[in-house]
């Protein structure tokens, strides 16, 4: 990709009441756009980090037997009704119909309901079960505040999985299998997240789970052992919980980028969910839902991953793997980086190396290489060209090198 035909540029001017790091950095850098109070546009780089984040977790979701649908955003009060929840106050409503003048949508912020009433048509039968189904779908919550940047948006993207099952037996061994697979896609997030025990709200008396990043931007408290995995939030906070070891818990504060929750049998009563088992009784399905946020995720990851002068992508999601950059004008300079740049993108793919041709200043551009932190950041100019070397450096790491081509490609390789 050519830095100057990119879309986006970098900015110095932040809209106003952008306080968290996400929405500084990744406003400043181009990735994101603010439309109004918690929505935001994903501009094409911010799209390459969101796209690559979306991929582990369908590659996930995938490996625990999801299939992957898409609902309507616009979902019909009568759903809302069914289950209870149209007077949340959270829902977006919208489309007056024209018999009473009432408002006869809501733009859907979870769905299970829609979910349980397309079920029905499918799973009848003992032998249908068990199956599980997700989404990555744009969601919308009427939060009163919505100051977190990408932490909390009035609408964002979520993904949602939804289990059915015969029991409650099995919908624990499918729980405890999300649970591991959560555990492996924040691991190449590059986020390590707490399986935090949480309340069940109005729908179970027993814990559910959250996936917890400890982080000062974070709106939610959790209590934590500093040697074991034992994580509770504060809400629910029992000292008790805390068996058979002598690390010492503390507080501190955390975003929630994951739940994972036992719906028992809930949405299956409202819709009349059920299955028959090999004598021909009736059951009611027992289903789980699953939530990662991730627009949330990408949020979290910034808040994790920066120094004052910009972002520092893990190499997992980064927009580009390789920032080539081509400093000073002279034309053999010029010439040796557009090299680079061809074998580079043979070998990486074009997507993945930012080749910054502008004729700007060096500050300039080496500036605007820390605030957009891709991973390596190769540079090529009157200096480098003169040994036959080029200048690699990682966005983590304060050296840089001046390693020869084959050296380059090794490091690139991951030798
Ligand atoms: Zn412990």
């Amino acid at each position: 990709m050519l830095q100057s035909k990119l879309f986006s540029k970098t900015t110095k001017n932040l809209p106003e009441g952008e306080e968290t790091k996400n929405a500084q950095l990744l406003i400043k850098g181009g990735f994101i756009n603010k439309s109004s109070a918690g929505v935001y546009s994903l501009l094409p780089l911010g799209l390459r980090v969101l796209d690559k984040i979306n991929h582990i977790i369908r590659e996930e979701m995938n490996a625990i037997g999801g299939e992957e649908l898409l609902m309507p955003t616009l979902v019909q009060r009568r759903y809302w009704e069914q289950s209870k929840r149209w007077d949340t106050d959270v829902v977006y409503k919208t489309g007056a119909s024209k018999k009473q003048g009432e408002l006869e949508y809501g733009l859907g912020w979870t769905h299970e309901e829609v979910i349980a009433a397309i079920a029905v048509n499918f799973l009848q039968s003992y032998k249908d079960l068990p199956k599980a189904v997700y989404q990555i779908q744009t969601k919308f919550r009427a939060e009163a505040r919505a100051q977190g940047g990408l932490l909390r948006g009035r609408e964002f993207l979520m993904k949602d999985l939804y289990s059915f099952h015969t029991d409650t037996e099995d919908l624990n061994r499918y729980y405890n299998q999300v649970i591991g697979a959560y555990k492996k896609i924040f691991k190449r997030l590059g986020l390590r997240a707490l399986a935090t025990e949480a309340g069940g709200g109005a729908f179970t008396k027993e814990y559910t789970h959250e996936f917890q990043v400890l982080n000062p931007a974070g709106e939610d408290s959790i209590y934590y052992c500093q040697k074991c995995d034992f994580s509770q939030n504060q809400e629910i906070y029992d000292v008790n919980r805390h068996k058979g070891c002598d690390g010492k818990v503390v507080s501190g504060r955390a975003i929630e980028v994951g739940n994972v929750f036992k719906l028992g049998t809930r949405f299956s009563e409202a819709f009349n969910l059920s299955y028959a088992d090999s004598s021909g009784k009736k059951h009611l399905i027992v289903m789980g839902s699953y939530g990662i946020g991730p627009t949330r995720v990408m949020g979290t990851i910034v808040e994790e991953y920066n120094d004052s002068a910009g972002i520092i992508w893990p190499e997992a999601v980064a927009p580009c793997r390789i920032h080539l950059m081509s400093l000073g004008d002279s034309p053999k300079t010029k010439k040796e980086s557009d090299r680079l740049y061809k074998l580079l993108s043979g070998r990486f793919g074009s997507d993945e190396v930012l080749y910054d041709e502008r004729a700007a200043a060096p500050g300039e551009k080496l500036k605007d290489a820390d605030l957009l932190g891709m991973p390596w950041r190769l540079v090529i100019s009157e200096k480098t060209v003169a040994v036959k070397k080029i200048e690699i450096k990682n966005r983590a790491s304060s050296q840089s090198k001046l390693l020869s081509e084959k050296q380059v490609i090794a490091v690139l390789d991951g030798k």
